[in-house]
This record gives structure tokens, sequence and C-alpha cells, in this order.
């Protein structure tokens, strides 16, 4: 059994009650606690659980509120930073994926959908636990009028993931956990995405290395590699992959192919208005934009400068905006701005998103069309377009391709392999 431990929240006391009995230290506690110092509280029978009150969910978004949680498994009490503690709780892997499915994924979602996300799930939270994840934190070359940085995902100390989105999204045991979630982590127990053919040989043990299986909304048509967004390695699979059955060759690195591709609506998986398909994948507050295939952002000469002079206020008024480098699904990764006074090259693609919108642009594929005062903004897709595009594999779980078939779509060069030791 593996087991995953995932960080709940840091406060000066916690306040948990006990259903059932739990073994601290050589006491056995039960019902309600105010607990002030570090510790672990042990489970003495399967159905136990515990519930902590307080727990902020949606943190920074419109919907963030304070509700209390439930949880199986064990609790540990650990020492945070300013005399804080912070609760972990430490549970098996598969139960904390049941909950991750339910809360990530819609009720109404096609089971094979479902059954390809808990694959994805296990193997990143696997990735956490064993700190295998590719490609480094936080990171930024800059050097004379440049600007070249990514944004990798920090490990957590004291636990492998927290419960917010910055991780994935976890509650606890709920009410509304949903059967088919549920269903999808029974029917895949253990299965983990692993490189083809490839293995590590840690502890003089031969094992098979984990797929990051990285995810987003809607690739746009065409996916996109992993150096394109991150740092500059190379995985075989998280590469170009066309996001339909028909095989086309259009080389999107080029401005003149980037641009005839995102200026046409080419048939793809993700190429959907079908509301049915997409409410299995976004959450109720995004379901309004249904305009991510592809997209338009009219800015003023104004407002454009008004958003880079955040970042570079040495440029002066903007007057032109020049991809440099494009990945293979035509997102930028390197971009140069110009303006009056000087100007400046960025990247990666991420960089670029945050620069040209007040959060992110939908995506960094975009094409521009310049006239006297305003810049337009044509784009494909929505996220960094690694990997597995969820818009797209709905549509095919709709097809009635399998779970399997869809990560061996989004997936190249991967075998899904049953119980990876960690
Ligand atoms: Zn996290
Ligand atoms: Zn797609």
């Amino acid at each position: 059994m593996s087991t995953i431990r995932v960080g709940i929240y840091t406060r000066k006391e916690i306040r948990a009650v006990f259903h059932g009995e739990y073994k601290h230290g050589e006491e056995v506690v039960c019902g309600e606690k105010i607990i002030c110092e570090a510790g672990w509280y042990v489970p003495l029978s399967e159905d136990c659980s515990f519930s902590l009150m307080d727990v902020t969910i949606g943190i920074d978004f419109h919907w963030e509120r304070n509700e209390t949680q439930t949880f199986k498994g064990s609790l540990e009490v650990m020492k945070a930073k300013k005399g804080e503690l912070t609760a972990v709780n430490v549970l098996d892997i598969e139960d904390y994926l049941q909950s991750v499915i339910s809360s990530e994924m819609s009720a109404t979602s096609h089971m094979e959908l479902l059954k390809a996300h808990a694959v994805i799930s296990r193997s990143w939270a696997l990735c956490k636990i064993q700190r295998s994840l590719k490609g480094s934190a936080f990171a930024c070359h800059e050097s004379e009028g440049k600007r070249i940085c990514w944004y990798g995902s920090e490990p957590h100390e004291g636990f492998d993931v927290c419960a917010d989105d910055h991780c994935q999204r976890y509650q606890g045991l709920r009410a509304k956990d949903h059967k088919n979630a549920i269903k999808a982590v029974n029917e895949t127990k253990g299965e983990v995405l692993c490189q083809l053919g490839v293995r590590s040989e840690e502890l003089g043990v031969k094992e098979y290395v984990i797929c990051d299986a990285r995810f987003y909304k809607c690739c746009g048509g065409v996916t996109e590699q992993f150096e394109t967004c991150w740092e500059d390695t190379h995985f075989d699979y998280l590469v170009k992959v066309e996001d339909f059955t028909k095989e086309r060759r259009n080389d999107l690195t080029t401005e003149e192919g980037a641009r005839e591709w995102i200026l046409s609506s080419p048939e793809a998986f993700c190429n959907t208005n079908d509301k049915q398909i997409l409410s299995q994948v976004l959450n109720d507050y995004d379901q309004e934009t249904i305009d991510f295939y592809r997209w338009k952002v009219v800015y003023s000469q104004d407002e454009l400068t008004a958003l880079v002079v955040r970042h570079a206020p040495q440029l002066g008024k903007i007057i032109d905006l020049i991809p440099l480098k494009r990945g293979v699904s035509g997102r930028i990764y390197e971009l140069k701005i110009v303006g009056e006074n000087d100007s400046i090259i960025i990247g990666k693609e991420l960089e670029i998103r945050k620069w040209l919108s007040n959060s992110h642009l939908y995506s960094s594929a975009f094409v521009i069309e310049k006239d006297s005062n305003t810049f337009t903004l044509h784009g494909a897709g929505w996220g960094h377009g690694v990997g597995l595009c969820q818009i797209g594999a709905a549509v095919m779980a709709t097809k009635g391709y399998t779970y399997k078939e869809i990560l061996a779509h989004y997936y190249p060069n991967t075998e899904i392999k049953l119980g990876i030791r960690n």
C-alpha cells in the first residue's frame, strides 16, 4: 500500500473532532480536541474518521470559504514556522485519488475520461512523492534586454502535496463524492503511466520511470512539447501530437504556418462547442467562456502599454510585438516587445501570457494584427498545451475511445504499468 501525505492547513491551533478512537502516543483520544502541539493521531479501526474545522478552500478564488472537512487515515500535526502547526493527512493513495477525482471532475464526465484522469493523477502523485517531477521550480534567466522564465512546481516541505489547486484539489471524504469517480479509481487501481522501455535502477531494483503526465484545458489542435514551456529537456512522451485522426503537416513554428493555422478553425478533437462535453471538463464558473479553441483579444495601444509597463517601465509606449520563436503547436516562447524607448525579449510561454494580460492570456499561440491604434491577438487553445488536452480527451471518450487509447494518443511512447513501488 502506498501512502501520501497531504498538507491541509497551517494554524496556531488545530481544532479537530475524532469520530472513533485514535492512538496518540500512549493515550487513546476520541471526540473534540484542540491541538496545540505536534503529534500523531492514528485510527484504531478502519471506520474511524476525523474532522478539521475552518478549512479554507478556493484560496484567492471568488468562491473562497471556510468549511469543516472530514478525513480517513491518520492525522499528523507538525511544527511549522512562527510557532504554528500544520495538519497533515496521511492516507492510502487510492483513497486520496477517489476524493481528488470527485473534486476535480464533474459527475457527468464520461467513465473513460475519468479513468484517464485517475491514471494521470496517480502518476502525478507518485512523482510528487518520489520528488521526481521533471523540470525545476521557478527559474529565470535575465540578461541584457532578455528575460526567459518558467514556472515549475516547488516541492512542499514536510508533506507531499497540498490540498488546494496548487497541487490537486483534495477535500477529504465528502458526501457528494460521486460513484463514477470512485469506480474509475478502483478500476484503474495501481495503474500509472510509464516511459516506454525506460527503467531506473535506484536501490538496485529495475523500475519503470513514471511519466510526468501534464494536462491543460485545450491544445488548439496540436499539442506542445515540454521544452517550449519549461527547461530545455526533451521527453519522448511530451511532444507534438496532432489532435485529430487525419494527419496534416503544418509547420507551426514558422510565422506563416502559425498564421494560417490560427486564423482558421481546423477540425480537431477539441474543436467543439458541445455544452454537454464541455461541462465534463470545465467547472461551472468556467463555462461562460467557450471561445477557447480560437479566441481573440483586442487592446488599444494604451491598454497594451499599461499591461507591459507593470514589468518593463523603461520601454515606453508599445509599438510592436514580434514573435521570435514558436513551439510545435504555434505557441510563442520568445516574444520581442518593442517600445518607443527600448525593447525586450521575453519567454517562455507562461511569462508571455502573464505580461500580456491582467491574469493570463489563454495561451501563447497567437498571431498579432496591428492597425493604427489597436493590437488584435488572434489565439488558439487554453493552457500550456503539453500532454493531455482535456477537452479533446472528453470528446474522444464520447466518440468511444477507451482511456488507454486516450492516454496513448496524448502521451506517445508510454505504457501503463501496474504496481509501481514508492
Ligand atoms: Zn501544492
Ligand atoms: Zn486538443
